[in-house]
């Protein structure tokens, strides 16, 4: 939702009542459905005086403040995060022309609002496991004609459960032989280059499209037991897939990883902009070069069985600013009709 001038902020409170009357009800059903805490404000013109007031938060907020240029904004955000997750962050405001975020040190600049919905989206990553119980989000508003301003929020994180999962896998995969310890340092510093990139456009629009029609087979974050020997969780989300079924985009974007990799077999990766690329694993063929731009839906390769697996599937990890998160909350719902 936009609001322009300071009256559509009057005009939109039955309306954000009932937006946040129906994201309450929503409840657990993912961070980025629950979305909820939708903000109109009204803030203080210039970063200096924000920051001098010594609260920010209050300072956006202060009635009292009748003398400052006004700037009406919206922002959606949720009222907490689950680890593990992405939630989206929109911001608007009339004459905003750029906004940096910081999210306990996570950083991302966004140069231009969506020229979809005109104003400035984002998605921000809540790492799995993380022990902190508030993330502290700083927005940085550059306006038209110079001039900056600064918000502070505070994020309560919420801990999600993540289930137990045991496997049985080819030894060599539990534990690796010495020679591959190279090649799997490799493979690492190589996707770490490809889910870092941040490119200055957003490609990517939510819900992302599912990427193969079948189940979710494993869910993002479960404990793996490999063999009888805990390993870490699992980052990314599994689903069922035959050998040679087409695996598609799950959005657009450029493909800056082709690549053969010891434990996730044959991999492609997008990068979808603003810091949010997908990556698709244990393939058995590929359908993309490097540097190729890719449509939502496009074909990036075909599911297999590459790599440390139990069998034919494709597996879907999803990174935000180069932390991996639960995809699943971010996809269409399944429209399977069989
Ligand atoms: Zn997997």
């Amino acid at each position: 939702m936009r609001l322009s001038g300071k009256n559509s902020v009057m005009r939109s409170l039955p309306l954000l009542a009932l937006l946040c009357l129906l994201l309450s009800v929503a409840g657990d059903a993912g961070t980025l459905r629950a979305a909820a805490a939708t903000e109109a404000g009204v803030t203080l013109a210039a970063a200096d005086r924000a920051a001098s007031s010594g609260s920010k938060v209050g300072a956006a907020r202060s009635p009292g403040r009748r003398q400052e240029r006004r700037r009406p904004f919206t922002l959606d955000i949720p009222k907490s995060v689950g680890d593990g997750e992405a939630f989206a962050l929109r911001f608007g405001a009339e004459g905003a022309e750029a906004l940096d975020l910081d999210l306990d040190g996570k950083k991302l600049h966004i140069g231009a609002p969506s020229p979809v919905s005109g104003i400035f989206e984002a998605l921000l990553p809540v790492p799995l496991d993380t022990k902190k119980k508030r993330l502290r989000l700083t927005l940085t508003v550059q306006w038209k004609g110079g001039g900056k301003e600064v918000l502070t929020r505070s994020v309560p994180v919420k801990k999600r459960a993540y289930p137990v999962q045991k496997l049985t896998v080819d030894r060599k995969f539990v534990n690796p032989p010495p020679e591959t310890a190279e090649k799997i340092r490799r493979d690492r510093a190589e996707m770490r280059a490809a889910v870092t990139t941040v490119s200055p456009v957003q490609y990517w629009r939510l819900p992302l499209a599912r990427p193969v029609p079948g189940e979710v087979t494993s869910l993002f974050g479960s404990r793996r037991v490999f063999n009888g020997v805990p390993k870490n969780p699992h980052k990314g989300v599994d689903f069922d897939a035959a050998a040679g079924d087409p695996v598609a985009a799950v959005d657009a974007g450029e493909v800056v990883l082709v690549s053969e990799h010891y434990y996730g077999g044959n991999t492609v990766v997008v990068d979808h902009g603003l810091g949010v690329a997908s990556a698709y694993l244990h393939l058995s063929g590929f359908n993309v070069r490097k540097g190729q731009r890719v449509a939502r839906g496009d074909i990036v390769g075909f599911a297999g069985e590459t790599g440390r697996v139990t069998g034919p599937h494709l597996h879907l990890s999803f990174y935000v600013l180069g932390v991996s998160v639960n995809a699943e909350p971010c996809l269409e719902t399944d429209r399977r009709r069989d």
